[in-house]
């Protein structure tokens, strides 16, 4: 009985802790880290009352009665530019000129857009032809965020906005959880690095330059390693030197039934394999243990099959050492837009794009599903799950897909003229 992939994900994720090493970033260079706390409003945002549109600052009682057939004449006190507050009391039946984000005076209630008035008397005066309720165009101290109140948690993905939330309450150095170093290990005679020339028989080690930006993407530390050729003491080298630097290692290539997959008993001499072989295609001979007691992650050589098992593997393990409870991934039923006809006897990930076509999306599977096929990732955004022992399946069929994205869907050309 093979483990089964929610089975394998539970016994790696128990195994394995969050770091809670934080590091303290500045803004500049705090994007795609996680909060490592929760941030709390030193002040109260917005600081001072202040006005969304430029206008005038009026009492809204003495404008009640304004129409276009009657309208109020308030007579200008002075204007009040954006970072320049004015102490004077507004006095009745005047009015502030003011421009937005200028502060409003305590005096004054209402803020009336330049648009709903027209000048008097030389520019001394306005008349405004349509009444503003209290509050108008105001914007009130502390309604964005209330001083004392935890307005972002631990654990938030420091975006755009959340990081103009932080600058905006004057953090300047943001506490963010340290990224696991994640070694990349690659094993196989046939390897050569991508400016080696290929003699006969040897391939570019792709994985490591795959997987390296796949835990970039994940949010850990890449640091490559050298490869290692298929010799046990060579493998048992490399991850001694991993496991004694990094946090975590991610192993691609023999781990499956050949006679030159060293990887499992190199584990096992140093640590100790807590599994091996999942109910999944692409990628059934992950495997998972520890080496010095440093987690390893074994994945599959062929590039498919590493990228595969990263994600449904190396990714939620990345993410639970950097505390990210919230790792799933949507899983959404969509149905075919093309007939899908291979049965496999495992759970299948199958490389598919998104389309959309009026207004709904549809999965469209590519058509070379082989585990060393690289070009069929191209576009894609979902992995469509087909559990084993099903199909055929037809175009409009419903299957359940691991969103993995929405960067490649394109605007539905239907409705493009
Ligand atoms: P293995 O898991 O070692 O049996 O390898 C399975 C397949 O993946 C073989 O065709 C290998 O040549 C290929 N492979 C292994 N490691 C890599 C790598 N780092 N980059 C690209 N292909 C690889
Ligand atoms: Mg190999």
């Amino acid at each position: 009985m093979l483990l089964s992939v929610e089975d394998a994900q539970t016994a790696i994720l128990k195994a394995l802790m969050p770091s809670g090493k934080v590091l303290h970033q500045p803004l500049t260079e705090a994007y795609g880290y996680l909060l490592a706390e929760d941030i709390t409003a030193r002040d109260d945002i917005p600081p001072f009352t202040n006005t969304s549109m430029d206008g005038f600052a009026v009492r809204a009682a003495d404008v009640a009665t304004a129409s276009r057939e009657h309208p109020v004449v308030l007579t200008i006190q002075g204007t009040i530019r954006a970072g320049h507050p004015v102490h004077d009391a507004l006095k009745p039946g005047h009015c502030f000129k003011i421009m937005t984000g200028a502060p409003v005076p305590g005096t004054a209630d209402a803020v009336v857009p330049i648009e709903w008035t027209d000048p008097v008397g030389g520019g001394t005066q306005v008349a405004v032809r349509q009444p503003a309720s209290p509050g108008l165009y105001l914007r009130q101290r502390g309604e964005d965020m209330a001083r004392g109140t935890r307005v972002l948690q631990k654990g938030t993905p420091l975006t755009a906005p959340v990081i103009g939330m932080l600058a905006t309450l004057g953090v300047s150095r943001v506490p963010v959880v340290a990224p696991p170093k994640v070694a990349i290990l690659s094993t196989g005679d046939e390897l050569r690095e991508p400016d080696e020339p290929l003699t006969p028989g040897t391939i570019r080690n792709s994985n490591a330059y795959a997987l390296y930006a796949a835990v970039r993407e994940a949010g850990g530390e890449p640091v490559l390693f050298p490869k290692a050729a298929d010799d046990p003491e060579a493998i048992r080298q490399r991850f001694v030197d991993a496991a004694t630097s990094c946090d975590l290692l991610v192993s691609s290539g023999g781990v499956s039934v050949g006679d030159f997959d060293y990887v499992k008993s190199v584990i096992e001499s140093l640590g100790q394999l807590t599994l091996w072989r999942v109910n999944v295609k692409p990628g059934k001979p992950l495997t998972f243990g520890h080496v010095l007691n440093t987690p390893v992650m074994g994945l599959p050589g062929n590039p498919v099959s590493a990228l595969v098992t990263f994600e449904l593997f190396v990714r939620p393990a990345i993410r639970t050492i950097l505390g990210d409870l919230n790792w799933p991934r949507p899983v959404v039923r969509l149905p075919l837009a093309r007939d899908f006809t291979l049965v496999e006897d495992r759970r299948h990930y199958v490389r598919s794009r998104l389309l959309v076509s009026d207004g709904t999306l549809y999965l469209w599977p590519h058509d070379n599903q082989g585990s060393a096929v690289q070009t069929s990732w191209q576009d894609v955004d979902a992995l469509m799950i087909v559990p084993e022992h099903t199909g055929p399946y037809h175009v409009g069929d419903r299957l359940d897909a691991l969103l993995l994205s929405l960067q490649h869907v394109r605007p539905d050309a239907s409705h493009i003229s």
